[in-house]
């Protein structure tokens, strides 16, 4: 045992004897970056329907109590957080409460540390893992999925959110609450389901030669997930691409996808990213991975060529995924004009149209009108529109949601679920969090939550509507900068 910088005390018991994880790795309360950077505001709202103390973070002094009901303002003022109800002495305070706390007007579990940072408040919620897990599984599934895909997805997020520290560091959060991390909503995307599987998957983590890992996972993979080193840098192990035998196309979103985009569109997009090739002659797909991922397309101009690999693609065009082909077209006038010259010959019934392939007999003998002569013409002329047909949403790597969703339904555990999509893991349901000191902010603050039935649950998966969102899981072009 061991005392830990936020003042639990982490106990490992290792029911899985071979498995050992360092405790110091575990998480049981997170700070989420609310409000910060380009998305910090110089003024924020609190409230609770409880006692609002606050505290001096620098010194742990308190400072005042804000009456239930009583929403107040705070404003970054003069490198101080100032507020009507109590006289400003720091440039960081600590807002806890017994019950949920309103943060401009949306309901968090746990406590607030707002800080000023250049005159904007920086708001990061601090939050019980499971707490955080709850939500989160609202947002980044949806609460009328399948138990045990919500089950391996609280694996996933809890993984991500143990092992992603470093990413935000420097603005003193671990996670932000944003698909560039992982999305968290507050209590409002809780339900009875999403606390069940945080419940029936407390304290399980999945270890890779014997850490814990950060669990990728997406949105659809179209049949094939994707190796880590052909989407990113680093290959990992537990990161292998396979097919996909699992996920049902009846019910993926972006299971197959098709976009055109015009030699104009192509033309500019490549402009603004100064990649100009000219005018647009071809775009080729030069390197595939071996699960059918687009590593590098090249562009082919009148003034050269460029290429652009791995997420760039995606990014770059704003594609679903990176597995696609390239159907190549030209306008059909300028077909009949230039692509595809028709040639005749003269028959005994008259002059005739020839198809291709063919031959004509000429004064030099037989000659092919070879389909590499027509091709060569097209990419001299170039074309107009490239019709993309792709398969899956997301970067491909590590565990897909709607495969996770399938798999469920298919009455595969969460623990399936897992084994299929990483390779090599273990799933260490071992790590047990005692409380010991008191925390030095409040966050058991959360209402009492009842043991639902199972007609609770039915009833509650019947009538929520599934709302698909824009969310790729932790899909983001930055994943390409964690390191991988
Ligand atoms: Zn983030």
């Amino acid at each position: 045992m061991r005392k830990i910088r936020l003042f639990f005390i982490v106990c490992l018991i290792i029911i899985s004897a071979h498995i050992s994880v360092n405790a110091a790795e575990y998480k049981d309360v997170l700070r989420v970056g609310l409000s910060y950077g380009g998305s910090a505001k110089a003024t924020a709202s609190f409230s609770s329907n409880a006692d609002i103390d606050i505290y001096n973070v620098n010194t742990e002094e308190y400072i005042a109590t804000i009456d239930p009901g009583t929403t107040f303002t705070l404003n970054a003022r003069e490198a101080m957080v100032q507020c009507d109800y109590f006289e400003s002495v720091t440039d960081v305070v600590r807002i806890e409460s017994t019950d949920t706390i309103f943060y401009n007007g949306k309901e968090y579990r746990g406590a607030f540390e707002v800080r000023n940072n250049g005159d904007l408040l920086r708001v990061i919620n601090i939050v019980k893992m499971d707490d955080y897990l709850a939500s989160l599984l609202g947002k980044e599934m949806s609460a009328s999925w399948p138990i045990e895909a919500l089950k391996a997805q609280a694996v996933c997020a809890r993984n991500y959110a143990i092992t992603i520290g470093g990413k935000h560091s420097s603005y003193g959060f671990d996670i932000c609450a944003e698909q560039h991390c992982q999305v968290y909503g507050g209590v409002s995307s809780e339900a009875v389901s999403t606390r069940r599987a945080v419940r029936e998957t407390q304290g399980v983590v999945v270890t890779y030669e014997d850490e814990i890992v950060p669990l990728y996972y997406f949105s659809c993979d179209g049949g094939y997930t994707e190796n880590s080193e052909d989407v990113w840098t680093a290959a990992l192990g537990y990161l292998r691409g396979k097919k996909d035998i699992y996920e049902n196309p009846q019910y993926a979103t972006r299971y197959n996808w098709s976009v055109t985009f015009t030699k104009e569109q192509i033309e500019d997009i490549l402009y603004k990213k100064n990649k100009s090739v000219g005018e647009l002659l071809d775009v080729v797909i030069e390197e595939k991975s071996e699960n059918n991922g687009v590593i590098k397309l090249t562009f082919i101009g009148t003034e050269g060529e460029t290429s652009i690999t791995k997420s760039s693609v995606r990014s770059y065009f704003n594609l679903y995924s990176n597995t696609f082909t390239i159907e190549r077209h030209k306008n059909e006038a300028e077909e009949e004009e230039t692509a595809y010259p028709t040639l005749n010959v003269l028959t005994g019934s008259g002059i005739s149209e020839i198809e291709k392939p063919s031959y004509v007999l000429s004064s030099n003998g037989l000659y092919e009108i070879s389909y590499d002569a027509e091709e060569e013409e097209k990419i001299e002329e170039g074309f107009d529109s490239y019709t993309l047909n792709g398969h899956g949403w997301g970067h491909l790597v590590g565990m897909s949601q709607w495969g996770a969703y399938s798999m469920a339904v298919e009455g595969y555990s969460y623990k399936d679920i897992l084994n299929f999509y990483f390779t090599d893991i273990e799933i260490a349901q071992n790590v047990v969090v005692e409380e010991e000191d008191k925390t030095e902010f409040v966050t058991d603050n959360e209402v009492e939550i009842e043991e639902p039935t199972e007609e609770e649950l039915d009833a509650e998966a019947e009538s929520e509507e599934f709302e698909e969102t824009e969310n790729d899981g932790n899909d983001d072009i930055q994943w390409s900068d964690t390191g991988l």
